[in-house]
């Protein structure tokens, strides 16, 4: 009897360690030595598209840091443009919102990482517009491959039929020469989409399907 205590302790203590030893391994080490670049849209004295008290600034900022979390689990090094409710507005600048976004353009390019992801939500005068949507500039050649990587995921795994866009003549992914995208992560005025952007784990979805995709594109 005690002999038979004996092994099935050791069974316990071997399945215990396996178990452990394949948890450690969910998350392969596959992103190390990329740098990713999030940059949450708006924050400070512009809260972006709103609806009633719900600003698209604070929710860009939650995506983000769900994305950032998830990206060093698989060993990136991951920056913010803006890691709280501010601005990159120059004080006393006439167009503040410009010197904002060339900050952001600056902090980027001189950041000389892999990706940028820029995160926004989108708004239009028609409730009945819907879904997860990616935009990139012909800036610099890699953006399309990753928007359409990006895009094919979201139309898989989200209830979108968006399909990644290109943009160009906007001012501030035209100022960025890093390869990466604009992810519009839904509408602020469909009301469907406002609903799953406040929650949780809705949030968290967005992130985990954007690691995904930064993952597939450096495969
Ligand atoms: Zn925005």
């Amino acid at each position: 009897m005690f002999k038979y205590k004996i092994s099935m302790l050791f069974i316990l203590i071997i399945f215990i360690c396996t178990f452990t030893f394949v948890k450690a391994n969910d998350y392969e080490p596959i992103l190390i030595g990329k740098i990713i670049y999030i940059d949450p849209g708006h924050g400070g004295i512009d809260p972006g598209a709103i609806y009633k008290e719900l600003k698209e600034s604070e929710i860009n900022l939650s995506i983000s840091n769900k994305i950032k979390t998830e990206l060093e689990k698989y060993g990136a090094i991951v920056y913010l443009t803006r890691t709280g409710n501010y601005d990159l507005s120059e004080n006393n600048a006439q167009n503040k919102k410009r010197t904002d976004l060339t900050a952001r353009a600056r902090l980027i390019n001189e950041s000389m990482c892999d990706m940028y992801i820029s995160i926004h939500l989108n708004s239009d005068p028609s409730p009945t517009w819907y879904g997860t949507q990616v935009f990139y500039t012909n800036k610099n050649q890699e953006n399309k491959k990753i928007a359409e990587i990006m895009q094919k995921l979201f139309k898989e795994k989200l209830n979108t039929k968006r399909e990644a866009k290109n943009i160009n003549n906007t001012y501030l992914y035209e100022r960025i020469n890093r390869p990466g995208i604009l992810i519009e992560a839904g509408f602020i005025s469909n009301p469907n989409d406002r609903y799953l952007l406040k929650t949780e784990e809705h949030q968290q979805k967005i992130a985990n399907i954007t690691t995904e995709g930064i993952i597939e594109y450096f495969k």
